[in-house]
């Protein structure tokens, strides 16, 4: 985000328009584009949002989408309780290392202080295992495969940002045991596809798929798996949704065994998984513009606006009535159609008002169109518009908004792609990400060397990590040094600041 904090003069003769355009003041834009589209009100704790239904929304439909598909691997809902006795939540070392400044307690009832403290779960393997403990005796009882959707709090001190970093967040937790380590790896990786595809074909963001480093892997797992997403105005990374193996060191902290086929103690495997409501934040960030929120058509509540353009002698009824006609059709055929019949406001302000909440397609009806049996439609990616055909009405809605789903990711595919840099040195790379770049380097995957280039980009920008080393690795050629530590490198690896 820029400073200065110049406001636009011109938009806001409406009352509607924003005050900060997207390039200039990236930060404020973001601020006011989730408010004025009335997704996001601000609350009066920090870090934490008021969730509007036009922000809620879009959150159930991936819920939906994602809730079915781990209903087909056999995943099933539960849930577990918010709070956390200190007991399990320090059990695993590692785990709590990562977590214990972020965590929050309840030390208070009424008047009275607990005489023990508790935990509100900034993620829920401490809370959920022990029971695993208990329900897992056999080879029988596995895999053990449970999810939630619920809300976590971690009392981040970092900027804390609507969606993309707040203190409570809505996400879902799947956590699930299995006899091998084969089954646990393939799921890792079945439940990374998913969130591709959330991000991919419902939000229409390009993400790369990969492993985190050592550094950046989950407190307390075996390896962690990640989407990571781009935002090309601020040039940062952003961790998209996260799919961990636990290895065994859970089940080893809480005893979490079972007597195999040959009548042996062993112990399991595990995995956890989890996408949260950041997910909405990197949406607008990739897609928003100077009129606002841009929703891809997959995840809009509402598909296509329908508003009437009367004007003093027309025939005001006619327009209505073939405004209604219109929603009745598209609604018919599965297409989240509404009209805007307020007549309180004019068409115009109603043109910036449904601009703002990013509807993908508006559809105009005024007398010449009622004359015509034909429809004036304006799609919200590029302003593009043309009139239809009453009579094709649903298969040319109907393709409009695929294709409007299919450009939106064509265009931030392109941008995204533009800001990957290639380096091979530490000169190269300071270069880089001083012009904000998505840095793709050969590394020689040292946790020290991390670090180091950690302290070595240190400052008010914050510093630069590695994002992930991507399954789609380029060639490397024989020889290849490590950018940062001139070691031999050993894979391609994404670096760059991030959120
Ligand atoms: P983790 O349990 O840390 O692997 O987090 C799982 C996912 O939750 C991450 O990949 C993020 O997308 C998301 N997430 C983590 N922290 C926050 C936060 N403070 N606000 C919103 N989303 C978050």
């Amino acid at each position: 985000s820029g400073g200065g904090g110049k406001k636009k003069e011109v938009k806001k003769e409406t009352g509607l328009g924003l005050s900060f355009t997207k390039d200039e003041n990236f930060g404020e834009w973001y601020s006011e584009v989730v408010v004025s589209s009335e997704m996001i009100e601000y609350y009066d704790i920090s870090g934490c949002y008021i969730l509007r239904p036009w922000a809620m929304s879009i959150w159930e439909i991936m819920q939906t989408f994602f809730d079915a598909e781990i209903k087909k691997m056999k995943v099933k809902n539960c849930y577990f309780p918010l709070f956390v006795s200190p007991g399990v939540l320090l059990k695993e070392k590692d785990h709590i290392e990562g977590f214990a400044p972020e965590v929050a307690w309840v030390t208070k009832s009424g008047d009275s202080d607990l005489e023990v403290p508790i935990a509100i779960r900034p993620t829920s393997e401490t809370v959920m295992y022990p029971y695993y403990s208990k329900w897992i005796r056999g080879h029988r009882d596995l895999p053990l495969r449970l999810n939630q959707w619920c809300n976590v709090v971690r009392w981040e001190f970092s900027n804390p940002t609507p969606f993309i970093r707040s203190r409570e967040f809505l996400w879902q937790e799947g956590h699930t045991a299995f006899a091998t380590k084969e089954e646990a790896d393939t799921e890792v990786l079945q439940i990374l596809e998913l969130y591709r595809r959330i991000y991919e074909e419902f939000l229409a963001i390009p993400v790369a798929k990969g492993r985190k480093s050592e550094l950046e892997k989950f407190a307390g797992g075996l390896y962690t798996t990640s989407i990571e997403a781009f935002i090309p105005n601020t040039g940062r990374g952003i961790q998209g949704a996260t799919s961990h193996c636990l290895g065994q060191n859970f089940a080893k902290m809480f005893e979490i065994n079972y007597e195999n086929e040959k009548g042996e103690k062993a112990m399991v495997w595990q995995n956890s998984w989890g996408y949260s409501t950041r997910t909405i934040g990197v949406m607008v960030m990739v897609h928003g513009d100077d009129k606002g929120l841009v929703l891809p058509p997959k995840v809009a509540a509402l598909q296509v606006i329908v508003i009437p353009i009367t004007y003093k002698d027309a025939d005001t009824q006619g327009i209505f009535d073939a405004c209604t006609a219109t929603v009745a059709t598209l609604s018919e055929a599965g297409i989240r159609a509404e009209a805007d019949l307020r007549e309180n406001y004019s068409p115009g302000w109603k043109y910036s008002n449904w601009e703002m909440k990013g509807v993908p397609l508006r559809i105009e009806i005024g007398p010449q169109d009622l004359k015509n049996n034909q429809v004036r439609v304006a799609r919200r990616d590029n302003g593009e518009k043309t009139d239809i055909s009453r009579v094709f009405l649903v298969e040319q809605v109907k393709g409009m908004l695929d294709k409007i789903q299919q450009n939106l990711f064509d265009a931030a595919k392109q941008k995204r792609d533009a800001c990957i840099e290639v380096v091979k040195t530490w000169d190269e790379f300071v270069k880089a990400l001083g012009q904000k770049k998505l840095i793709l380097a050969p590394w020689c995957d040292e946790k020290e060397v991390e670090k180091d280039v950690k302290a070595r980009t240190k400052g008010e920008m914050g510093a630069a990590k590695s994002l992930c080393t991507p399954f789609e690795q380029p060639e490397l050629a024989e020889g290849t040094k490590c950018f940062a530590s001139g070691k031999p490198a050993k894979k391609w690896t994404y670096w760059g600041r991030s959120y």
